[in-house]
């Protein structure tokens, strides 16, 4: 390559990019805004088979987190079931995720320039927010929840009554951890879930999907968590944990574009994460689709050339398309008051929920990838 690829963003897309690059003999450029790797606002939750492709860029599950997820709990409508996963998962802080795949990145020849913010893209023409100007022969676009002038994913992408996520950290404590256990939790409420999971240093990581319509109604976010503990009594034990300092620190994002995907791109720009598609975190797939489109962009630029970013860009919406669907079919009976007390009965039909998760997984992108 003539250039060094020019990567925007250091999240598991970016950095899962970065890795397939470097290791195959072009190492890029990644710029990343945040000075320190931050704790994005994320569930967590580690699929079996996204755990398969992280092996492929050199990363054991075991340095993410060495406690493994093993079963589903849902709550709906005062109901409650159990199921084994299909296979084991794992949870991890996403500040422990990001710093191990960019400590990867850069053991194996990549330069990530922090605290770089890209302003706005013109093609492959980029501008950071200190005026500079670079045009890259190969640009990888892994900015995530976050869009840049000038190939922002479309407002109406958000729907009429867009999701919020929320997140609360819950600290480690040993009451937490025996209700929890080794389980991902799933609590569902009118418009909105909550996902509970154990991360690496014990504490729990409580984030939601709701809608926006919510969040009005309530009047503000401590008003909207009171509301939800109101009519989910085991999330409100749960959330009881919070610590002294009571629900002070809600992280939240705003207009998740669920369910978004493009097959659309220009020469030489690769769309990769939440960029290229967005998958209704209720399915804990978002960070198996940015580690997949990182490691598959990275095999196509290296063996195509900065070219192949349209045929690429197709065949991953393609290869996407599926999970995303059904994964926006399970978060809209899941949240709606009719149908989400029915999920904890579909949990206990035997083989039940290991075809929902197949359906809303995907593929592994084996060795010969990396
Ligand atoms: C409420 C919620 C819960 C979720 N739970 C799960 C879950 O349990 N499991 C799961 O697999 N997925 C989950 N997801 C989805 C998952 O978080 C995303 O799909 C995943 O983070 C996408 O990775 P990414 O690398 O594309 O983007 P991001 O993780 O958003 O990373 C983008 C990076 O780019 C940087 N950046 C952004 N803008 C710029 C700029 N202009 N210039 C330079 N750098 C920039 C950011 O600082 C960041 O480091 C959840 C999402 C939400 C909203």
């Amino acid at each position: 390559m003539r250039q060094q690829p020019l990567i925007v963003g250091a999240g598991p897309a970016g950095t899962a990019a970065a890795i397939t690059l470097a290791h195959g003999g072009a190492p890029p450029v990644v710029l990343e805004r945040a000075r320190e790797t931050g704790d994005a606002i994320c569930g967590g939750f580690v699929s079996w088979r996204t755990i398969r492709t992280l092996e492929q860029l050199g990363i054991e599950a075991d340095a993410l987190n060495p406690a493994r997820i093993t079963r589903v709990r849902v709550f709906a409508g005062g109901r409650r079931s159990e199921a084994p996963l299909p296979h084991a998962a794992l949870a991890v802080s996403r500040h422990r995720l990001d710093t191990v795949m960019q400590r990867r990145a850069e053991a194996l020849g990549a330069t990530i320039e922090r605290g770089v913010a890209v302003r706005a893209i013109d093609r492959r023409r980029v501008t950071t927010a200190d005026g500079a100007s670079i045009e890259p022969d190969a640009l990888l676009l892994a900015s995530g929840k976050h869009d840049v002038r000038g190939s922002a994913r479309p407002a109406d992408a958000r729907g009429h009554d867009p999701a919020l996520g929320l997140r609360v950290r819950l600290p480690a404590c040993a009451h937490l951890h025996a209700l929890v256990g080794d389980a991902i939790e799933l609590h569902l409420f009118d418009r909105g879930y909550c996902g509970i999971v154990l991360q690496e240093d014990g504490s729990a990581n409580a984030c939601m999907a709701v809608h926006r319509s919510r969040l009005h109604e309530a009047g503000s976010p401590d008003a909207l968590l009171h509301a939800i503990a109101a009519e989910a009594p085991a999330l409100a034990d749960r959330l009881g944990f919070v610590g002294s300092g009571g629900w002070g620190a809600i992280d939240a994002i705003a207009n998740v574009p669920y369910g978004w995907r493009t097959a659309e791109t220009t020469a030489g720009v690769f769309r990769l994460g939440d960029q290229a598609a967005v998958i209704p975190s209720l399915a804990g797939e978002g960070i198996g689709i940015a580690v997949a489109s990182g490691l598959s962009s990275a095999r196509a630029l290296l063996t195509g050339g900065p070219e192949e970013s349209i045929a690429w860009q197709r065949g991953f919406a393609c290869t996407v398309a599926a999970p995303v669907r059904n994964a926006g079919l399970v978060w809209s009976l899941a949240e709606q008051r009719w149908s989400a007390p029915l999920l904890p009965l579909l949990a206990r039909i035997p083989g039940a929920l290991g075809l929902v998760a197949a359906a809303t997984r995907v593929p592994v992108f084996e060795r010969s990838a990396a």
